[in-house]
């Protein structure tokens, strides 16, 4: 699968990024009913686009957050104790979140492809975060602003959730 052409997108969200962050903070704040109807409508759209094998740019350069459960599902695996696990990879962050010491992450392996991909943390699993419940919270929280430079999926999703409400906004 060819590579996807990351800079390529990153200079389309720093063009966009004023004028996508507007749209989600009204979108967050007129919260549309039945918004979650648009957002798998969008998220479908999205995927026919990325293909994230020939991107891994999350896996590359952001860190993923662990829970307690994550590390002891993924230290198990590994024959390792917690601490061991923690200590090899680790780290607590200025958020007080745990998180990868370096990206990128240690278990990207060959093709984009994650080592541990049954059993990788929840947070890897849910990124990047379009369809659930709590969508609007999000893009008020600046989930998706915050993402859009570094997630090619993440850029076009939220064009898409623009060209599909914006007009009833
Ligand atoms: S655990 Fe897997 S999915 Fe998560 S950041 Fe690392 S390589 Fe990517
Ligand atoms: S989730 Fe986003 S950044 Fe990660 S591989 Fe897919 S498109 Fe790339």
């Amino acid at each position: 699968m060819a590579e996807l052409d990351i800079k390529k997108y990153k200079r389309r969200a720093y063009r966009k990024r004023k004028d996508l962050g507007k749209f989600l903070k009204k979108l967050a704040k007129s919260k549309p009913k039945g918004i979650l109807k648009t957002v798998v409508a969008a998220d479908k759209e999205v995927w026919k686009e990325v293909a994230c094998l020939s991107c891994g740019n999350c896996c590359k350069t952001m860190t993923p957050t662990y829970t307690r459960k994550d590390i002891n599902r993924i230290s198990k695996h590994f024959k390792l104790s917690y601490q061991q696990f923690y200590d090899k990879w680790l780290k607590v962050d200025e958020n007080k979140d745990i998180v990868n010491q370096s990206t990128p992450c240690q278990f990207l392996g060959k093709n984009n492809m994650c080592s541990i991909y049954e059993i990788r943390p929840d947070d890897c699993a849910q990124f990047p975060h379009f369809v659930r419940r709590d969508f609007l919270y999000q893009a008020e929280e600046k989930t998706y602003i915050n993402n859009l430079a570094h997630c090619p999926a993440t850029l076009v999703f939220v064009e898409k959730m623009k060209e599909l409400v914006e007009a009833d906004l």
